[in-house]
């Protein structure tokens, strides 16, 4: 545009005011980044901007008289005629057409053009104003997306979750058969499936409530370009039943910092699934209902943490109730006898190591009244990690107090003589056996006493057989209170005793034996008479048998005996 042509032969204000929009619209037209071309009526370019040249890639010289026909591509010359027609019949007064220009390299420019009509000082159109835009990038990628988009809907129709493809505005424009499949509709109704969101079907949260229409997950991403992740909720069918979902979304974005194009959100329904865990909810809550009912306590430990997880039955055990049932490992573990410890680590550290299937152990545990509670402690490894190693043991604890008491009584009723309460003669045989065994083994000295009191007869006769019984419990007590606690005292007959003597050679149980017949005088007879008895000591011999160990004990108390009782008479 030469601006000479326009300048103010007379400078006044609004002459001055002129020239200075006038410039200003100059350097609009030089520096636009848009095209912009002045035309005549038969679209001969009588001016063109840097911006059109560029884009065109000619010279201004070059531009300047050229057709803008000429210059579009062959297809689209017929479509700008059409419409420069109506412009000149005055029909329009201006209109926006998408066409290509030849680039003067040879190829194609996509260009938006808008074409408008400037008039004369008379009111007379005589000149076109084109606006030129590249949008040469733009239908590229539109021609991009409409290639891969066949593709692309081919890949979502055959996907096994129900996916669907909304574009920014919140329309649907794509969703799968999986979709029809999941929601009952028939197939190939698009309606019915854009009905999903704010339709007929609502959607509610885990817990019920309903799920408002702009926290769906596809509404959010639409709003934040966030994705949404594993969002369950569920949406109740017409006819009221419930589909459960898990719902992800997607944004997709055009290049990687492109405007969002589309919101892909994809759906597995989790009815099934749900089901199946709640079934399995119910179970372990009736499961633990019946262990509580059953007075079974329960134990869950994961080897990573230093903490217990115990039922309510565990806690009554124990005597103390931890937040949640959990209790750390070092606490619980200090509540045992310090005797049981060891043996219920080693017992669990077997079964860890897969040298035995179950992890079985009675231990005694101190309750918080401090007393010890017999407990029968079982489990196994309920899970494993990836490398199979044990990450937790789980199992039941069950008071064993009352059964352990039985048991004892049964071994005491088996082992121990019901008058004295000391051991009887069977368990004073086995225990003599096994300590010749140990002698042997060791060589080791091992010492045997028998002890008949004398004129027993006489006592029962002459104090009654009650006194008599007092008597033997009284010997017993003597017996047990002054021999070592590796010494074994037993009720070998009716007023006959006999001490088991580990690690003890002659001498020493000749003295203690000495002792022991002291301790017994002490005991005075209702007539003032001392209480006295007869007794043989030996040692064992490598390769004697039981029965001529015990002989020869008798026989040395024999000799007692016939030298006058009261008296200890030891030999080798
Ligand atoms: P000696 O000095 O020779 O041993 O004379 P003694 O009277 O002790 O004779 P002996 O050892 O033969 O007598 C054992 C007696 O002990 C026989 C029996 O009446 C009595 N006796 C055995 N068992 C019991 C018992 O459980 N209670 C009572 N009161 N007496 C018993
Ligand atoms: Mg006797
Ligand atoms: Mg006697």
């Amino acid at each position: 545009m030469n601006t000479d042509t326009i300048n103010p032969s007379e400078p006044n204000d609004a002459r001055t005011e002129a020239a200075a929009f006038v410039q200003h619209l100059t350097q609009a037209f030089e520096h636009s980044a848009i095209g912009v071309t002045l035309q005549d009526f038969d679209l001969n370019i009588i001016e063109a901007n840097p911006a059109f040249c560029d884009l065109l890639g000619y010279s201004r010289p070059e531009l300047i008289e050229q057709n803008t026909i000429q210059l579009t591509l062959e297809a689209d010359q017929e479509r700008s005629r059409q419409q420069l027609k109506r412009l000149k019949r005055g029909d329009i007064h201006g209109f926006q057409i998408d066409k290509r220009y030849v680039h003067a390299e040879d190829h194609v420019i996509w260009a938006r053009v808008s074409v408008s009509v400037i008039e004369n000082p008379y009111g007379e159109p005589n000149l076109v104003l084109t606006q030129v835009q590249n949008i040469t990038a733009q239908r590229q990628i539109k021609q991009d997306l409409a290639d891969n988009e066949a593709q692309l809907e081919a890949i979502i129709r055959s996907m096994g979750e129900g996916v669907m493809v909304f574009d920014p505005d919140g329309q649907l424009i794509v969703s799968n058969d999986r979709i029809t499949e999941m929601f009952g509709f028939e197939p190939g109704t698009m309606d019915e499936a854009s009905q999903l969101f704010g339709g007929k079907w609502k959607a509610f949260r885990e817990d019920g409530t309903m799920l408002p229409l702009d926290e769906y997950p596809a509404a959010i991403t639409l709003q934040t370009g966030e994705p949404q992740r594993e969002f369950i909720c569920f949406m109740q069918k017409p006819n009221g039943n419930r589909v459960w979902l898990e719902v992800n979304t997607e944004p997709v974005h055009l290049g990687a910092h492109g405007d969002m194009v589309a919101v892909v959100l994809s759906m597995t329904d989790i009815t099934e699934k749900r089901r199946t865990q709640q079934a399995l909810e119910d179970r372990e809550e009736q499961l633990s209902m019946a262990l509580d009912g059953a007075q079974l306590g329960t134990w869950d430990w994961h080897l990573g943490r230093r903490e217990l997880v115990l039922n309510e039955t565990s806690s009554d055990i124990l005597g103390y109730c931890a937040t949640n049932g959990r209790y750390l490992l070092d606490d619980v573990r200090s509540h045992f006898h310090p005797e049981d410890v060891e043996h219920i680590e080693a017992s669990m550290n077997k079964h860890l190591h897969g040298q035995q299937s179950h992890f079985n152990v009675d231990a005694r545990l101190r309750n918080m009244q401090n007393d010890y509670v017999w407990l029968n402690l079982r489990g196994r490894i309920t899970e494993r990690d990836k490398q199979d190693k044990p990450v937790r043991v789980s199992g039941m604890l069950v008071d064993i107090s009352e059964r352990k008491k039985l048991e004892g009584k049964l071994v005491d009723l088996a082992t121990k003589d019901s008058l004295t309460n000391i051991y009887n003669r069977g368990y004073g045989s086995t225990t003599l056996e096994r300590e010749m065994a140990q002698a042997r083994r060791q060589e080791q000295p091992l010492s045997l006493m028998l002890i008949d009191i004398d004129h027993f007869k006489r006592i029962n006769d002459d104090f009654g057989h009650d006194h008599g019984d007092k008597v033997l419990i009284e010997i017993a007590e003597i017996l047990t209170d002054n021999v070592r606690e590796s010494d074994l005292a037993a009720r070998w007959g009716g007023e006959e005793f006999a001490v088991i003597l580990p690690n003890t050679p002659l001498d020493a149980a000749q003295a203690k034996a000495e002792q022991l017949l002291e301790e017994v005088r002490k005991q005075q007879l209702p007539d003032g008479r001392n209480l006295t008895m007869s007794v043989g000591v030996t040692q064992y011999r490598d390769e004697e048998s039981g029965t001529e160990f015990l002989k020869r004990a008798d026989l040395l108390m024999y000799e007692a005996k016939n030298a006058g009782r009261d008296r200890v008479r030891a030999g080798e």
